[in-house]
């Protein structure tokens, strides 16, 4: 059986990342949209056979209570509206699928953990490294730590954006800011990584831009303590290209790089061992794990609350980057 997959939010990345990917998976198929720009709609329908009755608007989408033929809604809009529109999919007894970084704040995470709950539905968060298979190597290495005690680990990302445009991405209402926007990536590597949760974190942020970068960061740079003695540094930006983890341990090191990008993700080890296992389609993988779980009612593998770590983190880090002091967690 495949799963009927609802996308809500007709970007950038619906449009040239998810819905191609929707049709490299096994277990899943892109029949419904919910988009607010009526002149997309010919065309979503055209190229992907998408039925008059299974287009909806953001005022009609808790119609989709009523539309046996949709069995899974994916929340693709600006992170600050993410609560907004993944608990109205909730509400329509659907299952839910949203995109990283899953919300604004803590609250309206467990707001839609919450919704999730009442309504008996899955929830997914889209963070599609943790079911890439080398990243997985990685996660794997946390819990045995086959080179021993974890020192110290890099976490980097970064691109430079030359020209940023003028998107919700600056504004700080709409979840603009490239810590949520990238920095979760370095964040969340350095939670799979260590398998363990920070004890404290200590932030600072800066901009060479300060004409665009008016209310959102344009560069973060933390540091995360661990009770096990690990540290973690974590760098983003869009100002600057750097795409790598490193990790040091007692016994040796391991990296993957790039480590957060949507292919050619590979890395090696001190041992020699290479990190180099191939995946076809990163997304798809994800949307596929993700539907197992729901034909199969099992686990999901990224569930809310692990989104709602993330996040907790993430206004800490503002906070630090604000006041200056280290915060604890
Ligand atoms: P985008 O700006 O290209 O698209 C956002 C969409 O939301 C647009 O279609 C826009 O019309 C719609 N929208 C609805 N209400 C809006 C409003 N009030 N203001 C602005 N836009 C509104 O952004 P994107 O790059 O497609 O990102 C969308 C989501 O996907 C974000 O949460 C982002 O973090 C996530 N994303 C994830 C990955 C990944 O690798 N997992 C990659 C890119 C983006």
């Amino acid at each position: 059986k495949k799963l009927n997959v609802c996308l809500v939010g007709l970007g950038n990345y619906s449009k040239t990342v998810l819905a191609p990917a929707l049709r490299l998976t096994k277990y899943c198929k892109l029949n419904a949209i919910v988009t607010g720009t009526p002149s997309k709609i010919p065309k979503w329908q055209k190229k992907y056979g998408i039925p008059d009755q299974n287009v909806y608007n953001y005022e009609t989408m808790h119609q989709i209570a009523n539309n046996p033929d949709i069995d899974v809604i994916y929340i693709v809009v600006p992170t600050g509206l993410h609560a907004k529109y993944a608990i109205i999919a909730a509400n329509t007894g659907k299952h839910v699928w949203c995109e990283k970084p899953m919300a604004k704040t803590e609250a309206e995470c467990q707001n839609i953990i919450d919704a999730c709950t009442k309504n008996k539905v899955k929830l997914s968060i889209g963070y599609r490294m943790q079911h890439e298979p080398n990243t997985r190597t990685v996660i794997s290495w946390g819990k045995t730590r086959p080179f021993g005690a974890i020192k110290t680990l890099r976490a980097e990302i970064g691109y430079n954006v030359s020209n940023p445009k003028k998107s919700w991405r600056l504004d700080a209402d709409l979840g603009g800011g490239t810590m949520y926007d990238l920095g979760v990536y370095a964040l969340n590597a350095a939670r799979y990584t260590t398998a363990e949760e920070p004890v404290s974190v200590i932030a600072t942020q800066m901009t060479t831009r300060p004409k665009i970068f008016t209310e959102t960061d344009e560069t973060t740079h933390f540091t995360l303590e661990f009770l096990s003695g690990a540290i973690a540094h974590g760098k983003t930006s869009v100002g600057k290209s750097m795409h790598e983890l490193y990790v040091d341990c007692e016994k040796g090191w391991y990296t993957l790089a790039p480590f957060s990008m949507y292919a050619g993700v590979q890395g090696k080890a001190s041992n020699g061992t290479l990190l180099n296992k191939p995946i076809n389609n990163q997304q798809a993988r994800q949307m596929d794990d993700d539907a197992l779980a729901i034909l199969n009612d099992t686990p999901v593998m990224v569930p809310g609350e692990e989104g709602m770590k993330d996040i907790r983190i993430v206004e800490a880090i503002y906070k630090s980057a604000k006041s200056g002091a280290l915060i604890s967690l």
